[in-house]
């Protein structure tokens, strides 16, 4: 390419003019080239709009889509390095890097693992064998985690920090991967800054290309392309119908097992077939909830959940007079029997364990069969199931089980349903 007649003298025209101008053919090659590689990211690619930025030394985006770059570096690089480039960048900004590192809580200080972590998202899916990437790729081998994985998991496994990351003059990705601004970025939608809502339907729609590419069988899709693009596009489900019907279900095992137990063929009934055995009245389960009353939870969102809980469970059948409410944090606060979700003081605001919260739950008479457990799931479980009760736990917020620095999984032996309060 560098013996290209036309480019050479195009570069050679560019020199002699404005040595801030930026080689825009290159640029739009460049983009050409990621989106013949990577079709399903053509709308992604296409809505960036690109800021010069001279002296920047890379390139870097932000959190409204605009691609910055270093005009001297443009010129330095290949058609396939910028391009590789640009894919790279797309990458952090439809899956969105930025607000998930909020959602993290990531600061200035872990800025740089964090951007690291994303990139090793990122790059273990960009297999495209022409994949030009200029300097260092950060993979997840390179952090020493597994690959396939989401940042979130990469930034607490991974044993790395690298220092020349963190240096101020290093322009990173930019904000648009790790949400901590840049001195060079724009504010607003100056340079062709997206507002929120197009980045959002940008990221849906691209979701939806990139399972239609796999689909279509005309190329291969990275697995963690895929697997982005279906979470991305996860139907949203009315949590109150999921949780009742967890909820049911819980019910229906614990009167399935009274029932059992009763139907056992007795001696009895075998050697008087007349007798009529009283008909089995099914016990109305022992219901109680468990509130997460710790720091990262907003009073407000559980109150509003506890109380559409509250009309679930009366809605199978629990009364008031048998309903209790613990509210936990890293220590049991309070236990009583409501008339209303309203009257629940919710006290606590420490550290989150749910493990206390579920052995106080067992030590409760009447013993509850069933556990509902209200949580944004930043807590560690118990290893094992509480024995003879089924616990539904009500996931609340869209990421349920990452923050603090830490990811939480929710235990294999509850019911999970995530609440989306906002819904
Ligand atoms: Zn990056």
């Amino acid at each position: 390419m560098g013996t290209d007649p036309v480019q050479a003298e195009r570069r050679t025209n560019r020199r002699g003019g404005d040595p801030s101008a930026l080689d825009l053919h290159k640029v739009a090659a460049a983009r050409l080239w990621a989106a013949a590689r990577h079709p399903y990211l053509a709308s992604a690619l296409f809505a960036s709009t690109v800021v010069a930025v001279p002296e920047l030394g890379g390139a870097s985006v932000d959190e409204a889509w605009r691609l910055y770059v270093d005009p001297e570096v443009v010129d330095e690089w290949t058609v396939a390095e910028l391009g590789s480039l640009m894919v790279h960048h797309t990458g952090h900004l439809v899956r969105d890097h930025a607000g998930r590192a909020r959602t993290l809580g990531v600061d200035h200080a872990r800025a740089a693992d964090w951007a690291l972590a994303a990139d090793a998202e990122i790059n273990d899916d960009l297999v495209h064998p022409d994949l030009r990437l200029p300097g260092e790729v950060v993979l997840p081998a390179t952090l020493g985690c597994e690959h396939g994985r989401l940042a979130e998991e990469y930034i607490n496994l991974g044993d790395f920090h690298m220092p020349d990351r963190a240096h101020p003059d290093e322009p990173g990705c930019g904000s648009g991967a790790d949400a901590q601004p840049r001195p060079w970025e724009l504010a607003g939608d100056a340079g062709g800054g997206l507002p929120p809502g197009e980045r959002e339907l940008l990221a849906c729609q691209t979701a939806s290309r990139v399972l239609d590419y796999a689909k279509s069988g005309r190329g291969r899709v990275a697995t963690g392309w895929q697997r982005w693009a279906e979470e991305r596009l996860e139907p949203r489900v009315d949590w109150r119908r999921v949780l009742a019907a967890e909820i049911r279900k819980g019910i229906t095992t614990v009167a399935g097992r009274a029932d059992y137990s009763y139907r056992r063929p007795s001696r009895r009934a075998g050697s008087s077939p007349q007798v009529v055995l009283p008909a089995l009245e099914r016990p109305v389960p022992e219901v109680a909830v468990l509130c997460d009353t710790s720091g990262s939870m907003e009073d407000a969102d559980l109150a509003k959940v506890l109380a559409e809980v509250e009309g679930l469970l009366r809605g199978v059948g629990v009364g008031r007079s048998s309903l209790r409410v613990l509210a936990v944090d890293a220590a049991v606060h309070t236990t009583r029997r409501v008339t209303s979700a309203s009257l629940v003081e919710l006290v606590g605001g420490g550290g989150t364990d749910m493990s206390v919260g579920i052995e106080g739950a067992a030590r409760l008479r009447p013993r509850p069969s069933v556990l509902v457990v209200l949580t944004d799931g930043m807590t560690p479980w118990p290893a094992e199931a509480p024995k003879g009760m089924e616990v539904v736990i009500g996931l609340i917020g869209a990421e349920g089980g990452t923050g603090g620095g830490q990811v939480w999984a929710t235990p294999a032996w509850a019911r999970v349903v995530r609440v989306d309060h906002a819904a």
